[in-house]
């Protein structure tokens, strides 16, 4: 067993990516939430520092490196704000599907601008029929005249209205032992017969749009399909498992590290009998409650995301990262909120948004219930 620590070079991208935030995501981060608005012009900024493509190879306009410095970015951005990290998370998990499960022709065509961040990406999964009955979805794909027509409703869709590629998995038929054969295909923003419907009002991660996405008839082309016909499930599976729930962990993460600094700094700063709040030891016992959450997430989410890398099998482990730092993040915010007494729920400060925005992570690639059903699957095996 080896200890565990980062290289010099993904502490030297820790830092370029923390300079960023710090100057571009921290000063606006409120104002995001407060208007419920995603701030799409900060993509071709974030290719440009090769954020979006961190984990493509360089010939698709990625930057060649791996999922541990994904997680690197998402959590020093979603320091600042958990609203612009799923909205970034989302846009690479449309990255990952064609990157992984994409044909070169198909790689060439949507990778370099997905990287460099001049179209930004969405994956469309759920229905109003429930999220967790994932092979329950009833939008459908049907073949005419060589060409496909979907149709269909998706809901809960990040970056719905600001997507220009949109990954949508749908039914085209049965296997041959009558199980639901699912199937994903490559939208264009502006595909006849797609369109956006209504945009959620949510409670936390706002800053990143969340809504439907409507197939009323929007025909393609077979060249549009990824991997192959009946191919959707594990393109779908394997994207939410392992890129989707590492990203919410990322986020969470981040809002935990937040929430870490942010008890540090008030309880040194906030006098009470005399003295800084931070000399009083029940405050002190919420230190260390805040300081172990953010360890132990921090050591999940990168062993899940080294694993990644090693191409080790590592579904259980995201699901473990993902499950723990989502609900430890929202005890912290409380814990943190608690410890500002009546400074706590005051919007200047960021710590609301933190419990709102960690809120909002739960049911974001699976609820807890379902992770404790894949840890539990795993335990049993
Ligand atoms: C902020 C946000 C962003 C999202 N972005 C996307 C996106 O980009 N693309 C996308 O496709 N989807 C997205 N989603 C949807 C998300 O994946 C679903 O919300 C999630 O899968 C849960 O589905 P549901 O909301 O329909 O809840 P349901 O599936 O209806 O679940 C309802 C309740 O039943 C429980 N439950 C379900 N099954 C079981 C079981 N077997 N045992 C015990 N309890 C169970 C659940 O835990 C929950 O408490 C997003 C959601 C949110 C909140």
């Amino acid at each position: 067993m080896q200890f565990f620590e980062f290289t010099e070079e993904q502490e030297m991208l820790r830092k370029v990516v923390r300079d960023f935030a710090k100057s571009e995501v921290a000063p606006n981060a409120a104002d995001w939430d407060e208007e419920d608005r995603c701030p799409a012009e900060l993509f071709p900024l974030l290719g440009e520092l090769g954020i979006n493509g961190i984990f493509a190879p360089e010939e698709f306009g990625g930057t060649g490196l791996g999922h541990v410095e994904r997680a690197i970015c998402l959590e020093e951005i979603s320091r600042y704000s958990g609203g612009l990290g799923i909205a970034l998370m989302t846009h690479q998990l449309a990255i990952a599907a064609i990157l992984y499960y994409g044909n070169e022709e198909q790689k060439s065509k949507y990778l370099p601008d997905l990287c460099s961040g001049k179209r930004i990406g969405g994956l469309s999964v759920t229905e109003p029929g429930g999220g967790s009955d994932f092979i329950g979805q009833k939008a459908t794909g049907e073949e005419k005249d060589g060409n496909w027509l979907i149709n269909g409703r998706k809901c809960f869709i990040t970056n719905s209205s600001v997507a220009d590629i949109d990954i949508v998995t749908v039914r085209t038929g049965e296997d041959e032992k009558g199980r639901v054969q699912l199937t994903a295909f490559v939208l264009d923003q502006d595909t006849s017969g797609r369109s956006v419907g209504r945009k959620e009002h949510k409670l936390g991660l706002r800053g990143s749009v969340t809504g439907d996405v409507i197939y009323n008839n929007a025909e393609v082309e077979s060249d549009r399909i990824l991997k192959g016909l009946g191919a959707g499930a594990q393109i779908a599976m394997a994207s939410i498992s392992e890129v989707g729930r590492a990203g919410m962990a990322a986020i969470c993460t981040g809002i935990l590290r937040g929430c870490l600094e942010e008890s540090i700094k008030f309880s040194k700063e906030r006098v009470l009998y005399g003295k800084p709040i931070s000399k009083l030891q029940g405050i002190q016992f919420i230190l260390a409650e805040n300081k172990l959450d953010y360890d132990t997430a921090s050591l999940l989410l990168y062993r899940a995301a080294a694993m990644k890398d090693a191409g080790k099998s590592c579904a259980t482990e995201f699901a473990m990262a993902k499950l723990h730092a989502t609900e430890a993040a929202v005890n912290a915010a409380k814990r943190t909120m608690d410890l500002m007494g009546g400074y706590g729920i005051i919007n200047e400060y960021p710590v609301g948004r933190f419990m709102r925005d960690a809120l909002a992570s739960i049911p974001s690639g699976g609820t807890s219930a379902i992770q404790k059903i894949i840890i539990a699957a795993s335990v049993l095996k």
